[in-house]
């Protein structure tokens, strides 16, 4: 096979590439994806994230390294692997970030992502239900919507308000120098439907006689010519085949597999790919470290006195659940991994908030993925927005098919289990000292979170070697 530009991974970034690519009735794309076709109902029903987080088909399945950080456990670290990749599978939270951060980034000489370059791609990139203003787009192919109000969120929210963080009815139009907040997240969601960049990207642009798509046809290495990206060595049906690239090859297998293919092409520490049996085609030390990730720490509490997804999500009351869905597109199935979210400022140091607090109107039973308890619950998570550990991913051997190794090396000094434990404490459990009997006042003896059920560290929702946004453009 040949084309222009041969795409590795049709993720979010492939799956962005491919279509703003054939845009050039000239320039012909091929994408190849190690996953199947996104057929699964599990991800087109929002609420189908959760049932995904460890699926054996839909996700590679992976688990970080065993750390003294976390206990000696291997967290399960999901990545998609389908159309739409990671978007495909992940929690349909649209949440752009703060403009400090980005121009954070461009001073540390990443021209072009400070927060007024970036901003006039995410207003293309997007079609708000809520219209087109100053720092929203509409008519973009990425639908993004508001999320569904269930009252128990509202009365976090309230109670949030009673504690001192400002309501912001659009969290993703924070002006610089926002301070401590708390709002309803938002979802890439369009209608009914999760907007994967499957869905919003790649489906628009499959009609493209320029764009060919090859699924379940996992890359194995790079092909160099030199210096020079050549072509792909991928393999389908247990055949080894080329796609050569006229012009370039796109590396986008997401944070775990892009520098996990690079190694496996030659492209590393020497040590490493000598140690691993990798012939070294350019030593380049850099690539698989400086892995960074968002670890959640998650506290549950039972709640009484109001509806909650556990409840719902079973017998007569899930029938009605699916009705609402169907009939009117809300209700619990278009739910997020979270509904509301403050951000706050746990660390004296940090010029702006340094920490997500999110919150589900559910809860998990203790330590298992998927499964909601028995009793009504409420889960607050809390994360470290500007994570201060360092990870790897390293090849563990020249096999293509074994998986890379990855640390989030929790155990590292910067690393803060301890950032995040007072993050939870300040804000859900000391603060929470407020909160919870505010969570009670607002809505007074018609519900109340009475004890703690758990409170666990689990997985991560993102991951990037360096800056990188997970908006396409
Ligand atoms: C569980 C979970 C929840 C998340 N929740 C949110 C959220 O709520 N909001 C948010 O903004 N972000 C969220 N994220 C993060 C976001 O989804 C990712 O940052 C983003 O999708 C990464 O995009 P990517 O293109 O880099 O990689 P991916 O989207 O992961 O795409 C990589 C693609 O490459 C393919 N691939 C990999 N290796 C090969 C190979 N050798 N050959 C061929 N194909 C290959 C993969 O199968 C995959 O399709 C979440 C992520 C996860 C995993």
């Amino acid at each position: 096979m040949r084309a222009d530009y041969v795409i590795i991974g049709a993720g979010s970034a492939g799956c962005v590439l491919a279509n703003r690519l054939t845009e050039d009735p000239a320039v012909k794309v091929l994408l190849i994806e190690a996953g199947g076709r996104d057929w699964s109902p599990y991800i087109h029903v929002p609420a189908g994230f959760m049932k995904m987080l460890d699926h054996p088909t839909l996700t590679w399945g992976y688990h970080a390294e065993p750390d003294p950080g976390t206990a000696g456990r291997a967290i399960l670290y999901p990545r998609g692997r389908v159309l739409g990749g990671s978007s495909s599978i992940n929690g349909l939270i649209y949440v752009r970030g703060q403009p400090e951060d980005f121009d954070h980034w461009a001073q540390l000489g990443n021209r072009g992502w400070a927060w007024d370059d970036i901003l006039p791609y995410f207003k293309k990139a997007e079609n708000w239900e809520g219209g087109e203003t100053e720092v929203r787009g509409r008519g973009g192919p990425l639908s993004t919507s508001k999320m569904d109000r269930p009252p128990l969120c509202a009365a976090v929210i309230e109670a949030g308000r009673e504690i001192g963080l400002e309501y912001r009815e659009d969290v993703n139009d924070l002006p610089p120098g926002a301070g401590d907040s708390i709002g309803w997240c938002q979802q890439t969601r369009g209608g009914r439907r999760r907007a994967s960049t499957a869905r919003t990207y790649l489906r628009p642009a499959l009609r493209r006689p320029n764009l060919q798509v090859v699924v379940k046809a996992q890359v194995n290495r790079i092909v160099f010519d030199g210096r020079r990206a050549v072509a792909v060595e991928y393999e389908r049906s247990g055949t080894v085949e080329r796609a050569d690239a006229e012009r370039e090859v796109i590396l986008s297998a997401g944070a775990v597999n892009s520098p996990h293919i690079l190694q496996l092409s030659g492209i590393g520490a020497p040590e490493h790919l000598s140690r691993v049996g990798i012939p070294v085609h350019h030593a380049l030390p850099g690539v698989g470290q400086n892995l960074q990730d968002h670890y959640i720490a998650r506290i549950s509490y039972p709640v009484t006195g109001m509806p909650t997804v556990n409840e719902r999500s079973r017998g007569i009351a899930l029938c009605s659940e699916i009705m609402r869905y169907l009939v009117t597109g809300k209700g619990m199935l278009t739910y997020s991994a979270s509904l509301a979210a403050a951000s706050v400022k746990v660390l004296e140091e940090s010029a702006t908030p340094d920490v997500q607090c999110s919150i589900a109107p559910g809860s998990f039973k203790d330590g298992q993925i998927g499964e909601l308890d028995e009793f009504p619950g409420i889960t607050a998570g809390a994360w470290q927005m500007r994570p201060l550990s360092r990870g790897y991913v390293e090849a563990k051997s020249n096999d293509p098919r074994a998986a890379p190794r990855r640390s989030r090396n929790m155990s590292a000094p910067k690393f803060c289990p301890g950032l995040i434990w007072r993050a939870t404490r300040n804000s859900w459990i000391m603060r929470g000292r407020r909160v919870r009997p505010s969570i009670t006042r607002p809505a007074p003896a018609r519900w109340a979170v009475t004890r703690r059920l758990s409170s666990t560290i689990s997985c991560a929702s993102t991951a990037s070697n360096g800056c990188g946004s997970s908006t396409p453009r």
